[in-house]
């Protein structure tokens, strides 16, 4: 039995540090497809073109004003995932007990193991942390933590993604989105070119790169459109991924406030800080579901 545990522990070991060693490497990936897209767009392509004239140079004005804001968004964004902490619990960290109904504390006389005081939100222990989770708290293997209100442990930013990056990462998901569109729908044209009869101009390191930039951006485009369609639907139903794998077996789900409240609790309420990876900090002393350890639930929920 204990061999048997060793030897998981062991194999999953290996497995996370492979997956952290990849993370850097996704890191470096980044940009790199960030920077073969540079040099095709800028350099070769709507850089030149701003000396043409005519409507040429007033297009790539256009696409390199556009370019280079919807870049500076991107990086900001994507750098505050990786450098955000997700969410740590606090040491000794305690559920806050509900006084009107006039529980006791539930940790009393029991083992932490046993405990589960309401069975509509029971609270759980993680064995590896040796700790009490908070609601919505997952331990992450890669990581080796707990994890609050954690979604999915990010490859391509090294980091977990839980209650205090997930704004950041939807953020970058949306100006991946944007850029990549930009690039793919800028390149058409010269991606066109390729295939009609006629000479093209340039170098052939620069028509090479413009190719693989016009289908590097076209994948990624394609591919984030996946997953901001899944992920909006997951925030208008206050979900995570974890919890979404979850919730098929418990048809109400507590946390489901309503649009509106839904989106406020992932982005704040602070309309300026909607496009940016930030937050006001008055909506980080107002709402407590921004710092990761308390949700408000559905008013109706406990009497159900
Ligand atoms: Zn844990
Ligand atoms: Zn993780």
């Amino acid at each position: 039995m204990h061999r048997s545990g060793a030897t998981m522990a062991w194999n999953v070991f290996k497995f996370c540090t492979a997956l952290r060693g990849l993370g850097s490497i996704m890191i470096l990936l980044v940009l790199g497809v960030v920077g073969v897209t540079y040099y095709a767009v800028v350099l070769t392509n709507f850089g030149p073109a701003l000396s043409a004239g005519g409507l040429d140079s007033l297009v790539a004005v256009l696409v390199l004003i556009l370019f280079h804001s919807l870049l500076v968004m991107l990086l900001w964004s994507y750098f505050s995932v990786v450098f955000t902490d997700p969410g740590s619990v606090p040491p000794n960290w305690r559920p806050t007990i509900d006084e009107e109904r006039g529980e006791a504390d539930p940790l009393v006389g029991t083992e932490f193991s046993n405990v589960q005081a309401d069975p509509n939100q029971r609270i759980r222990y993680c064995r590896k942390c040796n700790q009490l989770k908070p609601p919505r708290c997952h331990h992450c293997s890669v990581c080796g933590r707990c994890v609050l209100k954690m979604d999915h442990h990010c490859v391509w930013v090294v980091n977990c993604v839980g209650a205090l990056n997930y704004k950041y990462f939807l953020l970058f998901l949306f100006y991946t989105f944007l850029e990549t569109t930009l690039v793919t729908a800028s390149l058409l044209p010269h991606f066109i070119a390729f295939f009609s009869d006629g000479e093209i101009p340039g170098t052939p390191g620069s028509l090479a790169t413009t190719f693989l930039a016009f289908v590097l951006n076209l994948a990624f485009a394609l591919s984030v459109l996946g997953f901001l369609i899944m992920h909006i639907s997951l925030v208008a139903a206050n979900t995570t991924t974890i919890e979404a794998y979850e919730k098929k077996t418990t048809p109400k789900w507590r946390y489901d406030l309503g649009r509106r409240k839904n989106f406020e609790q992932v982005f704040g309420m602070d309309k300026k800080y909607w496009f940016i990876p930030s937050y006001s900090d008055e909506d980080i002393r107002k709402m407590p579901a921004l710092q990761g350890l308390d949700y408000p639930s559905k008013p109706d929920f406990d009497s159900q």
